[in-house]
């Protein structure tokens, strides 16, 4: 059994793209730059944006951090990521989710100009994928996807089982492995004899949100396991994935913390980047 490293996969793909970022600055005159939106205080999201600016910073990206009140109005988040769409130093912009209940996110998120769509949120760059066409892709299913490229895994004629079916994790993922020609089953909470399903798969990916959900009778021996998930229990982040039960039934797995979720930073930052490359063309 392999414990994919997503720390340390991440940290190579950081500093390939301190170079890129700095190769493309000398060459074009421009920098990169990326808009951070947070409204309200929620601690969890707070983390994240942190260390997404963090990240900017170690790879040489501009970031423009822009906080609202718990109780901004929609006219006020939509004039600030509005203002956004037409800032010529702004390549990418980033809505921290979740908003607060009061707010129409999707009408937010609709706001962003495809080209500038860093999370892969909006219908058109949904579509996009569906087609297979070009455009950026959600940064959490692109960093499962590097992530299993560059641990050698190919997910061509596997029979790929995704648990969950949200617009930024579930679909994004099961088309970009339908993309790479695997066989997908796609799995929710209609889903009969589920784990029967899962444990026909040879990548098994969870994205549910439920610690231990899945554990060692839903798992073929010498599958794949990628664990999504991310929750908080007694102040430690756990994963969907009995981990220390399923471990020895697989060929490779990832850790929580640790796997995918250093990954989809690192995947915010090439979107960033692939941004502003396009746009300067
Ligand atoms: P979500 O919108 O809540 O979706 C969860 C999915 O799981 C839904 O499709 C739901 O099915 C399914 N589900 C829930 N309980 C189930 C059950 N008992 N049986 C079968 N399916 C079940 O969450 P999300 O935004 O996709 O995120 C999923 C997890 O990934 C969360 O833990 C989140 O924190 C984590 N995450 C991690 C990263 C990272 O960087 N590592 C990034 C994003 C999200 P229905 O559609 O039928 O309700």
């Amino acid at each position: 059994m392999t414990c994919i490293d997503g720390k340390k996969i991440a940290a190579e793909i950081r500093a390939e793209l301190r170079d890129e970022v700095a190769r493309f600055t000398r060459q074009s005159g421009k920098t990169v730059g990326l808009a951070v939106v947070l409204v309200g205080d929620d601690p969890a999201s707070a983390v994240y944006v942190r260390n997404k600016i963090r990240a900017c910073e170690e790879v040489g990206i501009r970031s423009f951090a822009y906080t609202l009140p718990a109780d901004a109005s929609q006219s006020a988040v939509e004039a600030l990521v509005t203002e956004l769409a037409s800032d010529n130093a702004v390549d990418g912009i980033l809505v921290q989710l979740p908003l607060p209940a009061h707010l129409d996110g999707e009408r937010i998120l609709s706001l962003i100009p495809p080209a500038k769509d860093v999370d892969g949120f909006t219908a058109e760059n949904l579509g996009r994928l569906v087609c297979g066409e070009r455009g950026p892709v959600a940064c959490t299913p692109l960093g499962v996807m590097e992530l299993l490229r560059r641990s050698g895994i190919d997910p061509d004629g596997m029979h790929a089982v995704v648990v969950g079916r949200s617009n930024i994790v579930g679909k994004p993922m099961a088309m970009l492995l339908l993309n790479a020609n695997a066989t997908v089953t796609v799995c929710h909470t209609h889903t009969k004899e589920l784990a029967k399903v899962c444990a026909q798969a040879d990548l098994l990916i969870s994205a549910v949100g439920v610690p231990a959900f899945i554990t060692a009778d839903m798992v073929k021996e010498g599958a794949v396991v990628i664990d999504v998930g991310i929750s908080r229990k007694d102040g430690k982040l756990k994963g969907d994935v009995d981990f220390d039960a399923v471990a020895p039934k697989t060929s490779c797995i990832t850790p929580v913390p640790g796997g995918v979720g250093p990954m989809t930073i690192a995947m915010l930052l090439k979107n960033t980047l692939t941004c502003a490359m396009r746009s300067a063309k």
